[in-house]
Order: structure tokens, then C-alpha cells, then sequence
């Protein structure tokens, strides 16, 4: 007997995780997702439908206690329609501002919380000095649905930009930033907060590759090199989450540039840069984010010594080569390679960052020989 349900709308790799948190806590997961062979049907059972399906929407109302997303980009009249029925966590109202771009940027500037500089194409002649960034507004992830535009490309080369994206953009200033950060972070029905030590995040072609937990030169010590990075990023967040009333875990990624942070994105819900939390934290953010939907009390999301995730893209390494480096936790997504497709992670975890980065190097020359082989 199920000591609660939980609906997921979304069925990939984050629905599986989920569930398999969800497991040992006597909580059982129902997904929905459309798409043909979801990784979560591994864990947990899911509704085959589009995420407006009428009936499957129906049953989940039905059958869960609290309704829940792993993936933003949903309609949101299917969550409301939902939250008429069942509590729907995070609320319509947080996936429709952080599922778009603009209204997201705007409550980051109405917060005093600050950004790349950005504007709405029309609003805009020319572009930025720095050099251009379009993006859409919606339904872009992984850098998909945005192009760079040289500082002095005109006018007329933005426009064509913006139709080609299909219109519904907003443009952004290219931040010469130091390195990308995130802080995944929850809160509960209660409003308490729990923030996972800050990480650095090292994508390439727009894609998350490695997540260093805790970031380089921002540990977790109360004094000490980046302490003033941590305290502002958890204030972002933190801020953030209040003022929407967000319920749930929360992924926030930043930009440093010159000792500044600058918020970039937000996503509700469990995201790539907090799954090193699964081995590496007191609580992994998986069932951080179910205690939460819950109304149960937060977990701790402090962690000892050092970790690092490292995604699996396009291929994937010999398990038995993987697991043979001390420290590597090894999660596979179950689906068919193709390029570019995030087909699993490995987490290692360490004493100290010495001893994390010397396993993450082994494990990074397994990936480089799948990669070329
Ligand atoms: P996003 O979809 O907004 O997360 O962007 C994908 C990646 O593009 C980011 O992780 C950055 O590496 C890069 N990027 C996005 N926006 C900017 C910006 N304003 N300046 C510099 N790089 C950016």
C-alpha cells in the first residue's frame, strides 16, 4: 500500500529518478508522457497521452494525491485544470512564468536580481556591443532555439534571426562570463527553504557536460575563498521561490562575471546540476522534491568532501570499465543512442577535490574512448 501518489507529468529521466526515490519512502509515481519509450516506465507506471489528454488527465486527478512536473515546457491549462482538483506542485503559475523567458526575466528584475542585459527584439536597433544572443521564448532547452549574432550584425540580420526562430524571442547581451554556476534548492508547503551547496557547471554546445560539486573556490565553509558567491546565490533563490510561493525543488542558473553573479535561467524542478545530490548529499534532490510536494518535511541538503556528475552524450562507456573507478556511481537512462542525446550520468564522489577531480579524469577518458569509437 502506497503511503502516497504522486503524479509526474513528463516521463524521461527525471520521472525515472524520481520514482526510484520515491520507492523506498512507500511513494509510488504515475507519469504521462507522450513520447514512445520513457525512461521512467523502468520505475514507475506511465500514462501514454499527450500532457492535455483529457482522460489521462482525468485519472491522474483521480489517483494522485499531488500532481507534479519534470519537464516545464506543459501546457498550463492542463495544470490548471489539474489544481481545480488535486494540489498541483509547483503551481500553474510558476510554470507560466518559468516556462518563458520574458515574464521570467521580468520577475528576476522586479527582485533587484540581475541579468544579462536584455530586451525584446522590437525594442531593440541593432544589437548589443558585446555580441547578441536570440533565444525563444518557450520551449527552448540544451541551447536549442537560440543563435548568436555578431556585435555589429544590423537590424535586418536580427529580424531574420527572430522569424527563422519562429518569432516569440527575446534577445540577450553576451555575458563574458568566468565560469556557469547553479543552485538547486527546495521549499516546502511550509516555506521552509533547503539550499544545495552551490556547483559550477561546464557545458559545451550549449549542453551541461560536468557539474562540480561544491564549486571551486566557493566551499561550504562559513569564511574562506567564494563564501560571498554562496550567500548571494542562496539569496536569489531563496528570494525567488518566496515570492512566487514555489513549492518543490528549484534549479537557478547563474553566470560569475568579475566576482558578480547574474541570474541566466530558472527551472522548476529537479534539474541535471543537482543529480550528483543522489550519492554526493544527505538528501538527494529527488526525494527532496517528493518530501516537498508532499508537505513533508524538507531533508538535508549539506554534503561531505567532493563530488562531480558528468553526463553521458551520444554514447556511453563500458559499465564494468566505469565501475571499476573508486568512488563512480553509474545511472543509464535506458534510451537508444543518438546524437546529442543525454543518455545517462556518472556521479563520482571523494574525500576532497584532489581526490574528485583525479576519479572524474579517469572517467572522462573512458567517456573520450566511447566517444571515438
Ligand atoms: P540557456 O538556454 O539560456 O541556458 O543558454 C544555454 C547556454 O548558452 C548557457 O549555458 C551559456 O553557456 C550560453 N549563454 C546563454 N546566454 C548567454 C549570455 N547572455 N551570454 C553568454 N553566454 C550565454
Amino acid at each position: 500500500m502506497p503511503s502516497a501518489t504522486v503524479g509526474v507529468l513528463g516521463g524521461g529521466q527525471l520521472g525515472r529518478m524520481l520514482a526510484l526515490a520515491g520507492a523506498p519512502l512507500g511513494v509510488a509515481c504515475i507519469g504521462l508522457e507522450p513520447a514512445p519509450d520513457p525512461p521512467m516506465a523502468v520505475a514507475a507506471e506511465v500514462l501514454r497521452a499527450p500532457y492535455d489528454d483529457p482522460g489521462a488527465l482525468a485519472e491522474l486527478a483521480d489517483r494522485c494525491d499531488v500532481v507534479t512536473i519534470e519537464v516545464e515546457h506543459v501546457p498550463v491549462d492542463a495544470l490548471a485544470w489539474l489544481a481545480d482538483r488535486v494540489p498541483v506542485r509547483p503551481s500553474p503559475a510558476v510554470v507560466a512564468v518559468t516556462q518563458d523567458r520574458w515574464p521570467e526575466k521580468q520577475a528576476f528584475r522586479r527582485l533587484g536580481i540581475d541579468t544579462a542585459p536584455f530586451a525584446r527584439p522590437e525594442d531593440l536597433s541593432g544589437g548589443f556591443g558585446t555580441g547578441t544572443i536570440v533565444k525563444r521564448r518557450t520551449g527552448g532547452f540544451d541551447g536549442r532555439g537560440q543563435v548568436r549574432l555578431a556585435a555589429d550584425a544590423g537590424a535586418a540580420r536580427l529580424a531574420e534571426v527572430v522569424a527563422e526562430l519562429g518569432g516569440g524571442c527575446v534577445v540577450e547581451g553576451v555575458v563574458p562570463f568566468e565560469r556557469e554556476l547553479s543552485v538547486v534548492a527546495a521549499r516546502g508547503v511550509d516555506g521552509n527553504v533547503a539550499c544545495y551547496p552551490l556547483v559550477e557547471n561546464r557545458h559545451r554546445d550549449g549542453i551541461l557536460r560536468e557539474t562540480l560539486a561544491p564549486a571551486p573556490e566557493a566551499g561550504s565553509a562559513p569564511t574562506g575563498p567564494g563564501r560571498e558567491l554562496v550567500v548571494g546565490a542562496f539569496d536569489m533563490v531563496t528570494r525567488f521561490m518566496h515570492d512566487l510561493d514555489h513549492v518543490g525543488v528549484l534549479a537557478l542558473e547563474l553566470f560569475e562575471v568579475g566576482g558578480r553573479l547574474l541570474a541566466n535561467e530558472v527551472a522548476p524542478r529537479v534539474h541535471n546540476s543537482g543529480h550528483w545530490t543522489i550519492e554526493g548529499a544527505v538528501t538527494s534532490q529527488f526525494e527532496q522534491h517528493l518530501r516537498a510536494v508532499l508537505g513533508w518535511p524538507l531533508g538535508d541538503p549539506s554534503s561531505a568532501g567532493a563530488a562531480a556528475m558528468v553526463n553521458l552524450i551520444g554514447t556511453e562507456p563500458d559499465p564494468a570499465a566505469v565501475l571499476a573507478v573508486p568512488g563512480a556511481h553509474l545511472h543509464r537512462y535506458g534510451k537508444a543512442p543518438r546524437p546529442g542525446r543525454k543518455l545517462g550520468h556518472v556521479t563520482v564522489v571523494a574525500r576532497d577535490e584532489p581526490e574528485r577531480d583525479a576519479r572524474l579524469a579517469r572517467v572522462g577518458a573512458l567517456i573520450a574512448v566511447s566517444a571515438s569509437t
